[in-house]
């Protein structure tokens, strides 16, 4: 498979497909790079797959496998990870969105020594502006979380094979690839890239979808939103003991008003916290629950020139 394994999660991209297996060859060959293609069809419902099988035929570099339904983009990267063989794996977008020059780039610093290879986004390109805010707005609140600089990481990057095995030795299903690589540590690096536009069709994410991921993400990475429920607590108990010690004083000095107003909105804005409390809470007991269950990430349902 090459001592260079480049994983390329595909969803739905038969209009992708053969161009981005042909610059990405091309590209990587002018540079005498000993390379494999692994396409990750993620479920897809279209011929993604049955194009990644006829390239696979002609070309022992390629090879594919391809889920029983959509396990989503981390689970695609982590069947990719699992399935590699290369001395260095790297992750791309099948969307030409990560330009593949800079792979070479990132296989040269891998020879020099780095085992991490972080592609870091000089643009963003093309986004909607909703999709844009979201995304500052999300990465804001990450990095606080995370400590860790979320506008300098993409999916886009080079591991060495002493890092592929770190992560694939991660007991939980919830993963967050990104965040990963600057968790395992490692002599990391990193290579600017320019986003470039997508090549053809459409990308996957929609705005629900998005919410889901910066939920899914930010808990599966940090127990942060789980102090935020202390602090409200806290918060509040100050905010009682004023209002306790104003409620006692107004009733002895006997100038106490009917208080339907005050009652309504301390009702109210308690209630709320402690929904708002309860919902972080139930969605940490549902992620244990999820990885407590322990399914696989992913379910492979046919490969192409992988032997195993
Ligand atoms: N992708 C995937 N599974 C999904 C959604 C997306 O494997 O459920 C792949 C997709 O085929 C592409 C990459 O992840 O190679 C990035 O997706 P997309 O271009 O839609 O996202 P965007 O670039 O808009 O963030
Ligand atoms: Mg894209």
């Amino acid at each position: 498979m090459g001592k260079l394994t480049v994983i390329i999660p595909s969803f739905n991209e038969e209009d992708n497909i053969e161009n981005t297996a042909k610059v990405i060859g091309d590209i990587l060959q002018n540079a005498d790079i000993d390379y494999g293609l692994l396409f990750v069809s993620d479920g897809s419902t279209d011929t993604t797959f049955d194009i990644v099988e006829k390239l696979a035929e002609n070309d022992k570099r390629i090879s594919g496998i391809h889920f029983s339904r959509n396990f989503g983009k981390e689970a695609a990267i982590f069947a990719g990870l699992e399935y590699a063989k290369g001395e260095c794996v790297a992750v791309i977008d099948c969307d030409l969105q990560h330009p593949p020059a800079v792979l070479v780039d990132m296989y040269h610093l891998w020879e020099e020594g780095y085992e991490v290879v972080e592609g870091i986004k000089a643009n963003r390109g093309k986004e909607n502006p909703i999709y844009r805010m979201f995304t500052a707005i999300f990465y804001g609140i990450m990095s606080s979380l995370m400590k860790i600089n979320m506008n300098a990481t993409s999916d886009f990057k080079l591991l060495d094979r002493k890092v592929v095995e770190a992560l694939l030795e991660l007991p939980e299903r919830n993963t967050f690839f990104r965040a990963l690589s600057f968790w395992a540590g490692f002599k990391s690096t990193t290579v600017k890239f320019d986003v470039a536009e997508r090549k053809a069709g459409k990308s996957k994410w929609s705005f629900t979808g998005l919410i889901k991921y910066a939920v899914y993400n930010t808990t599966s990475f940090s127990t942060a939103p789980l102090k935020v429920v202390f602090i409200l607590g806290v918060l509040m108990m100050i905010f009682s003991l004023v209002l306790g010690v104003e409620t006692l004083v107004n009733y002895f000095l006997k100038i106490s008003a009917d208080g339907f107003t005050t009652v309504i909105l301390l009702l109210l804005i308690i209630g709320g916290c402690i929904m708002i409390s309860l919902g972080i809470i139930g969605h940490y007991i549902a992620r244990i629950y999820e990885e407590v269950k322990g399914r696989p990430r992913y379910i492979v349902s046919q490969t192409a020139n992988i032997e195993k």
